[in-house]
């Protein structure tokens, strides 16, 4: 099904035109065999990069496509649609530019941001440690100054393009400081001491390559420092609010290709002398699951025009990531009970699309976390409030 957008400008219409042409001839159709295989498909990232699809909500004058965040979501949703992997991909490499655009200083804008944002130098976001998921603030990974360097030493963990990508901007200790401590880093593919572990054998989401990235005494110039010493915390925070909208529209993309497939087929599959479609029992199910995907879609794009009008988004960011990965994960096993026995086969995409939604529900913050924030968030308020009678 084609989703009914609304769209603020033509120039947004004629993105989705594009985006959907590009997903539908050289996304999808090779989806399911590049998962199978492992295969991470780098050439994907240059040609969205090349048609200018990677630099949507970035500043013209470094190449940026000056789009509002509903826009970008919207195409990045249209791109899970077709190919989670490259989806999520597209949103990792986003959060690694924009710590870039954001914090950088002009001479590092000017000279990464054109090469990052046309798809040229992909990027991967080196925040988690073996030992500090849900709890960032335990990393261990240090950056000792050392003249005009920095030495960089630790493990990152569960790093996706990790071995693939071009740059890597990673989070690391420049003092004990829990949460002022930290700093961050852009450091190019090849720099000296930095290796790459063994990739994660993943229930799913093969094709994106997860792996650990190693630091024994990596020396970079000080120069790659992103933002102030210290401010990697609030850098890394920062991100994760745009990110996990990244993942919210890409979780209601496969909420909708699992819709999709599973509506087409009720239509076509009889039993007891009727297409399954006239029982009520699957109809129910197919209005639970279009419930869940437009919920979703909503969600997020209320939290976009929040962050597009310049006001607080953190909650909704929060409820969005969680909305549409929680979504996504009851529709996608759904459509697997539309397609009764087919849906547990590889026949079908649906058996794939359920085991890509489980990540969803983990990386960018679990959702455990997100109703950590939200909670918080909440609780804030009403003590605002103050109590009264
Ligand atoms: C495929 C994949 C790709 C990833 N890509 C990246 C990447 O590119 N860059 C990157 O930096 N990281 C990445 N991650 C890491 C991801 O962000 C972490 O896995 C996630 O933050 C959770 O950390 P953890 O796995 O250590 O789990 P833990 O933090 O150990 O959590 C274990 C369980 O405890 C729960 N829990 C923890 N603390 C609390 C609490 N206070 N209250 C309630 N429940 C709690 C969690 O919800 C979870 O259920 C990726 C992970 C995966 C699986």
């Amino acid at each position: 099904m084609t989703v009914d957008r609304l769209l603020p400008t033509d120039e947004a219409r004629d993105l989705i035109v594009l985006v959907r042409e590009i997903a539908s001839e050289q996304l999808a159709p090779r989806a399911s065999a590049d998962e199978a295989a492992a295969r991470f498909p780098r050439d994907a990232f240059r040609v969205l990069g090349q048609a200018g699809l990677l630099s949507l909500p970035y500043p013209e004058e470094y190449g940026g496509g000056d789009q509002p965040y509903e826009v970008y979501l919207q195409v990045l949703e249209e791109i899970a649609a077709a190919w989670m992997s490259v989806g999520t991909g597209v949103s990792v490499h986003s959060l690694a530019c924009w710590a870039v655009a954001e914090h950088g200083t002009d001479e590092q804008r000017k000279q990464l941001l054109p090469e990052m944002l046309s798809g040229g130098q992909l990027g991967a976001y080196c925040l988690s440690e073996p030992q500090a998921g849900s709890d960032i603030s335990a990393m261990t990974t240090r950056a000792a100054r050392d003249g005009d360097d920095y030495q960089l030493s630790g493990t990152k963990a569960w790093i996706s393009h990790g071995g693939e990508a071009d740059f890597y901007l990673v989070f690391a200790r420049t003092s004990d400081d829990r949460t002022k401590g930290v700093s961050a880093f852009h450091v190019p593919a090849g720099a000296d001491g930095m290796e790459f572990g063994a990739p994660e054998q993943k229930m799913g989401m093969t094709a994106s390559t997860t792996t650990q990235v190693l630091f024994d005494r990596c020396r970079i110039p000080a120069d790659n420092l992103v933002g102030e010493e210290g401010q990697g915390m609030r850098i890394a925070l920062g991100a994760l609010d745009s990110g996990r909208l990244g993942i919210a529209a890409c979780a209601t993309g496969l909420g909708q290709a699992a819709l999709d497939v599973a509506s087409t087929y009720a239509v076509g599959r009889e039993q007891f002398g009727r297409p399954i479609t006239d029982f009520q029992g699957v109809q129910f199910l197919l209005a639970d699951m279009a419930a869940a995907v437009e919920q979703s879609r909503a969600t997020y794009l209320h939290a976009a025009r929040l962050r597009d009008a310049g006001r607080p988004y953190s909650r909704q960011a929060s409820i969005a990531k969680l909305t549409a990965t929680d979504g996504a994960m009851r529709v996608t096993t759904d459509a697997v009970q539309v397609l009764g026995g087919y849906g547990y086969t590889k026949d079908f995409p649906v058996e794939r699309y359920m085991r890509e939604a489980k990540v969803a529900q983990i990386f960018e913050g679990t959702n455990q976390v997100q109703r950590m924030v939200i909670g918080r968030d909440v609780v804030r308020g009403a003590a605002g409030r103050g109590t009264s009678s």
